[in-house]
């Protein structure tokens, strides 16, 4: 083993469920949870006579993700029929796109260690109809859903660029944040609206000559845990399988697995089909697509900031670290209430982040909400992190008025300053009667008053401590700038 190495080669095959409120080919609606067959029509029945009618709407989300990945757009494309024998597509063919896809040849990139970002290509973007569902609801009963039947998919596939799990689960999570922002699709791993088919393979060195390990696919793979999982597992049992057998990639020996999610280890299903055993081809009862170049402008115009590049505009604009930089950009919605109190006079970035991502998603937690639902503004935030930057408000004040606003169920109305005063939280800046408050505490502490004096290590230490007594006796409420002034004023 000590003369082996290998690399891990990835490739993901992703299918997203837009967001469209009808099905690709019918106007049913799209609906989780709805009786089952009760969203369904002759068209997705795949009853004998029935049209298929592009949905426009599914066609220009999937090419603004196209145009997100940095893809081709086709001028031209068309849809194909994919055969297809199981239950829960009784027509026996799903519409697809086979030789042109409606987008091609873009990328992504993916932070990697170090700051660094990865370039991973998207070989290719296309839409298609998803199954319906069987529901094996008794031991030797299966029952046939085709709510889902119909409903808009976009598949995008990578090129095999990913090296490891973590480089895929990145990826995924990147692509679950492109498509949210885009709008076009929830992405919610629950309901299945994102299913991963990683493709899998090493290349192993061994004295001096290098060998592939046969391909395989890992299977419908419905969250990052198990995508994540699932490669890693299947990297050992590859490497395992290369060791004892030497069983090496030849044409027609890919196979697909499944994920036993309870043991977690990856299963053989079947060695795979070729893409002849689909016999596409060309769908006589659905007419091509052309992009004029009006309609690409048209569909580049809803392109929005991406979350990499804010994430990364936030790092460098304002001074945010890597971490709470992500943090407010995960979702769009927070990324632009943020941007929002940013617009107001005087806020410093770095604190109404603090603010933003401490105390209020603290609060939003609570209530099980985000922090643009809890009611408030980001004139709120603006105030807050002016008037704790000033020192007229500890941060624990600020905390506490903040949550009466809430709580009020009239938070529009309510200005974060009127209800510091109100509640009397403002910081006392009294010079006078804060210094009649640190004098004691010096008095009452001569061995932190020496320690301070000595400037030797224990001097911060002590200062600290010398502030905390006075905080304490007016629990919380001083200005700690004044405070912190006094203080370095007597210890000089
Ligand atoms: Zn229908
Ligand atoms: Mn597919």
């Amino acid at each position: 083993m000590t003369d082996m190495q290998y690399k891990v080669i990835v490739g993901l095959e992703i299918h997203v469920q837009l967001n469209t409120q009808s099905k690709l080919f019918c106007p049913c609606r799209l609906e989780f949870g709805a009786e089952p067959n009760s969203r369904t029509c002759p068209v997705c029945l795949g009853l004998p006579g029935s049209l298929p009618v592009i949905n426009k709407k599914a066609v220009e989300y999937a090419a603004l993700v196209g145009v997100a990945l940095n893809c081709q757009i086709a001028q031209f494309t068309k849809w194909d029929r994919k055969s297809y024998y199981y239950p829960d597509l009784p027509k026996n063919y799903q519409i697809s796109q086979y030789d042109l896809p409606l987008a091609s040849g873009g990328f992504i990139e993916i932070p990697i260690s170090n700051g660094k970002l990865k370039k991973v290509g998207i070989t290719r973007a296309h839409l298609e109809e998803d199954a319906g569902k069987n529901l094996h609801s008794s031991a030797n009963l299966t029952q046939v859903d085709l709510n889902r039947a119909g409903t808009p998919l976009l598949e995008i596939v990578t090129d095999p660029d990913m090296n490891s799990p973590q480089e895929v689960k990145t990826l995924a999570v990147e692509l679950q944040q492109i498509v949210r922002y885009l709008g076009v699709s929830k992405a919610d791993m629950q309901k299945g609206h994102m299913r991963f088919e990683p493709n899998v393979n090493l290349i192993v060195t061994k004295a001096g000559s290098q060998y592939k390990t046969p391909i395989t696919e890992i299977k419908n793979l419905n969250s990052f845990r198990a995508l994540e999982k699932s490669i890693d597992y299947e990297i050992k049992r590859q490497l395992d399988d290369f060791v004892r057998t030497g069983r090496v990639m030849k044409s027609g020996n890919k196979s697909t697995r499944g994920w036993d999610d309870v043991n977690e280890t990856t299963v053989l299903q079947r060695e795979k089909e070729e893409a002849h055993d689909y016999r596409y081809f060309p769908d006589p009862d659905l007419v091509p697509l052309r992009f004029t170049n009006a309609k690409l402008d048209e569909i580049r115009s809803c392109l929005c900031e991406l979350p990499m590049a804010k994430k990364l505009r936030y790092i460098r604009e304002y001074n945010l670290n890597e971490y709470d930089a992500g943090v407010l950009t995960t979702d769009r919605k927070t990324a632009e209430f943020y941007e929002q109190v940013l617009t107001y006079p005087k806020v410093d970035p770095k604190r109404a982040c603090t603010v933003l991502t401490q105390e209020w998603m603290k609060l939003a937690n609570k209530r099980r909400c985000r922090v643009y639902e809890l009611g408030l503004t980001p004139k709120h935030l603006a105030d807050e992190s002016r008037m704790i930057d000033v020192g007229d408000i500890t941060s624990t004040a600020a905390e506490s008025v903040i949550t009466t606003i809430v709580e009020s169920g009239d938070a529009e109305n309510k200005l974060f300053e009127k209800v510091a005063i109100d509640k009397n939280m403002l910081s006392k800046s009294d010079e006078g009667e804060l210094e009649k408050l640190v004098d004691e505490a010096l008095e009452n502490n001569p061995q932190a008053v020496a320690d301070v004096k000595s400037g030797g290590k224990k001097s911060k230490k002590a200062r600290g401590f010398l502030m905390g007594q006075v905080m304490q006796k007016t629990k919380g409420s001083a200005n700690p700038k004044v405070v912190s002034e006094l203080l370095a004023r007597k210890l000089r």
